[in-house]
This record gives structure tokens, C-alpha cells and sequence, in this order.
């Protein structure tokens, strides 16, 4: 079998990447079993039936099917309520309607995992461009900076929430665009132990982007309050086309409601348009989907490993997202990298990668990637900012097989441009 001609020397590889990451496979199989069981549970538990699947249009009064969907979640998430909805244009925008919710004038806001993602950082004012951010409506922003290591600096945590100002506590479960470990639920949890003993009223919000169903729970059940994430990630299972979720205490999500619509109106409106079923279907198939990536992260893990560049996570490395880090370390193999996952895309092939400017980046980005949903990152996309260590960042593959093609399509060109040798 070789459609897509790929070397002998390669497909060696790739046979034994697979066997190093057969025991990193299996766990990933148990808990996409387990998450699969619990997301049926929640369907059969809510009554989803067919009449959920439909559309509304204007104002989405009474519409049952984007309420159940909400419920459908929040069971899943081990939250006491979730609002999803096709009406968030991104996982940033999700975050910081969420931010905006619950804050106001006078209110702190501390990070407790260093300096947030690059697109979050202008609504805290961190950056240039932030027009209406959370300093311009009075709120004040602070962090713990990330220990040498990339740990949380967890005793540092009481002294800086203790105060009365301090009314969220925020974490980012994902490794972003650093070399970072995720931080797994267990972390999570102990963060927010720490959070509420020193400051019983303080929130605890979690950006969850890229981390739905890569373990067997989410924060909401392990004492986060609220928690946020893109449906053209993880929980979108690859077929909702665009949107975002909030999830956790339910006083907390009747205020993000009112924030996302109008004061006085929050959740009675929001029509689902053709979305519904979109969304149903990918949630269903979000952990089988999320376990794919996760499986395609291991391999590339094991196969780049090979090639003789260091891997972030390894490949038996506990996981708590979907990202897989490869340090590249020159410009022109970050380059033939994402070219080569590029051209074993199934949407786009053809198409060479560039890196350029992106809104909300500081540095120019190059990101390959040939999705049917444009930009979604649960299928198999490569990207990274053109800075040291030149490291590129895999995430996603729809399908196991196909993800693992990719991979191995980006250690294909990277050989074939004579940058690596075996
Ligand atoms: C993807 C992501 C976001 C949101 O990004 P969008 O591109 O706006 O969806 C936020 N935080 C982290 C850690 C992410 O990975």
C-alpha cells in the first residue's frame, strides 16, 4: 500500500513509532471508551429525540433544542449548567464573554499559570489594540508567573488571591504556544483547593481549549467554577462549524447569558438557526474524535523522537491536551514541517504555507492546515510562531489514520528538502 508516495525509510519509521506508542494507545482507547459511555448516559438521561435536531430562526424563543443541548453538556462536563452556542465567533471570544460576565468595575483578575494565551492578552490589556478591554472598564489584572520548569507555582497562590478584590482566579489548562506542560485536572483541582481556602468568594475560570475528553473528567467537576472552549476544537467533534461553550455554576452562567445577549434578556434568546444538529452530532462524536488526535499527537511524538528532535510532551508523558510540540529549532525546518502536514491534508493539499501576520499575534505565524471547517484545529493542523525555538505545534486528525499519514507526509518533505537526514 503506498497511494500517496511515501518513502520505504519512512513507512519503517512509522511501523516502529507505532509499536513504541502502543501502551500510550491503549490508555488513550480506555478513556475514549469510558467518555463515550458517559456522553450516551447524558443523551438518553436529557431525552434527546429528533425534534432537537431542528432549526429555529429570529429570535430562537422556546428553542428546546439548544436548551437540551446546553443540559446534554453540562452533564457530561460534571457542571450544574453550559451554554453552547454557534453564535461565539471563537474560543477567544468565548473566554472573554465569560470574563466580561462575571467581573466588574473595582474587580481583580489573577492568572495563576504565567501570561495567557497570545489572543487573550489585549481584552487584559497586556497588548496593544484592545479597544473596550477589562482595564478600560476598571478591572485589574495580575499573575503568577510559571516557575522555571513550566510548573505552577502553587504556594505562591494564597498571598495573591487572599484579597477581598480579587474575584477571579484564572487558568489556562493548555499548553498554548509555549513548551509548558497541560495542566491535568488533578492540577487543576489542587489549584482551586488552594484558591478557595484563601479566598472562599474568588472564581475559578478555566480556558479548557484543547482539553475536552482527553481525560476522564473536566475541571467543572473538580472545583472549577466556570470553564470555557471552542467548538471547532475538541467538543465540537469536527462537525460543529463555528461556536463556543460555557459551562459551571449556574449563578455564574445566568450572568454570562445576560452578557452574551442583552441585561434582562440572557437565555431566552439565540436562535439555533441549522446548527443543532451540527453541534449534537459533533459533541457525540467528540471523545472518539479527541482520542484520534490524541493517538496522532503520540505518533508524531514517537516519529519526530526518531528523527532526532526533542518532543514536548513524550511520548508516554501524561496528557491533558491535544497538542504535540516539536522543537524544530531553525526556521527553515518549522517550515518544511508544516509544509509537509499541509500537503497530506485532506482539503488544500496543494497549497504551500506562509507565515505572515495574524490578529492578535505579535510574531508572524505560519500554520498549515486543510480543514473542512476553516481554521478548525481538531483536524490535523501544524502551527507556530516564527521565534525560538522555532517549535512547531500538531494538533488534531479527524481520524487516526489519517492523522498518522500526515505525520508522516511532514517527515517525508522535511527528508525529501534535504534539511534532516536518516
Ligand atoms: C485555541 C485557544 C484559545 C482560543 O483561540 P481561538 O483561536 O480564538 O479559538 C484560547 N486559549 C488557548 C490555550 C487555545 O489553545
Amino acid at each position: 500500500m503506498n497511494f500517496i508516495n511515501l518513502s520505504p525509510e519512512v513507512t519503517a519509521l512509522a511501523e516502529k513509532a507505532t509499536q513504541r506508542a502502543s501502551q500510550a494507545f491503549a490508555r488513550i482507547d480506555a478513556n475514549c471508551e469510558y467518555n463515550t459511555q458517559k456522553m450516551l448516559e447524558s443523551f438518553m438521561h436529557n431525552c434527546v429525540g429528533e425534534s432537537h435536531l431542528l432549526g429555529t430562526s429570529g429570535y430562537g424563543y422556546g428553542d428546546r433544542g439548544r436548551d437540551t443541548l446546553d443540559a446534554v453538556f453540562a452533564r457530561i462536563v460534571g457542571a450544574e449548567d453550559a451554554l453552547v452556542r454557534h453564535s461565539f465567533v471563537s474560543g477567544t471570544a468565548t473566554i472573554i464573554s465569560a470574563l466580561f460576565g462575571v467581573l466588574r468595575p473595582n474587580d481583580t483578575m489573577v492568572s495563576l499559570t504565567g501570561t495567557p494565551y497570545d489572543t487573550i492578552q489585549a481584552a487584559l490589556g497586556l497588548r496593544e489594540g484592545g479597544h473596550g478591554s477589562l482595564p478600560e472598564f476598571g478591572v485589574t489584572y495580575r499573575e503568577i508567573p510559571l516557575l522555571s520548569d513550566g510548573g505552577v507555582d502553587y504556594d505562591a497562590i494564597p498571598a495573591a488571591v487572599k484579597d477581598s478584590s480579587v474575584k477571579v482566579a484564572y487558568i489556562q489548562r493548555s499548553r498554548g504556544y509555549s513548551l509548558r506542560p497541560s495542566f491535568t485536572v488533578a492540577e487543576i483541582e489542587r489549584m482551586s483547593k488552594l484558591v478557595k481556602a484563601a479566598n472562599p468568594k474568588a472564581i475559578v475560570i478555566v480556558d479548557n481549549c484543547y482539553g475536552e475528553f482527553v481525560e476522564r473528567s473536566e475541571p467543572t467537576a473538580h472545583g472549577a467554577d466556570l470553564m470555557m472552549g471552542s467548538l471547532i476544537k475538541n467538543p465540537g467533534g469536527g462537525i460543529a462549524r463555528t461556536g463556543g461553550y460555557i459551562a459551571g455554576r449556574a449563578d455564574l452562567i445566568e450572568l454570562c447569558a445576560h452578557r452574551i445577549t442583552a441585561p434582562g434578556v440572557g437565555r431566552e434568546v439565540g436562535c439555533s438557526l441549522d446548527e443543532n444538529k451540527n453541534m449534537y452530532m459533533g459533541l457525540f462524536h467528540a471523545p472518539e474524535v479527541t482520542a484520534s488526535a490524541v493517538k496522532t499527537a503520540v505518533f508524531a511524538a514517537a516519529m519526530m523522537e526518531q528523527l532526532g528532535f526533542e518532543v514536548s510532551p513524550g511520548i508516554d508523558d501524561m496528557r491533558s491536551d491535544i497538542i504535540q510540540a516539536v522543537v524544530l529549532r531553525k526556521p527553515e525546518l518549522l517550515e518544511a514541517f508544516c509544509k509537509g502536514i499541509q500537503s497530506g491534508a485532506p482539503i488544500d493539499s496543494f497549497v504551500t504555507p506562509i507565515a505572515d501576520d495574524m490578529p492578535g499575534y505579535d510574531d508572524k505565524v505560519i500554520m498549515a492546515a486543510g480543514a473542512f471547517n476553516m481554521g478548525a484545529s481538531i483536524e490535523l493542523s501544524a502551527d507556530g510562531p516564527m521565534r525560538k525555538p522555532y517549535a512547531a505545534f500538531l494538533q488534531g486528525g479527524l481520524t487516526y489514520f489519517s492523522g498518522k499519514l500526515g505525520v508522516m507526509m511532514a517527515a517525508q518533505v522535511m527528508l525529501d528538502s534535504g534539511f534532516i537526514k536518516l
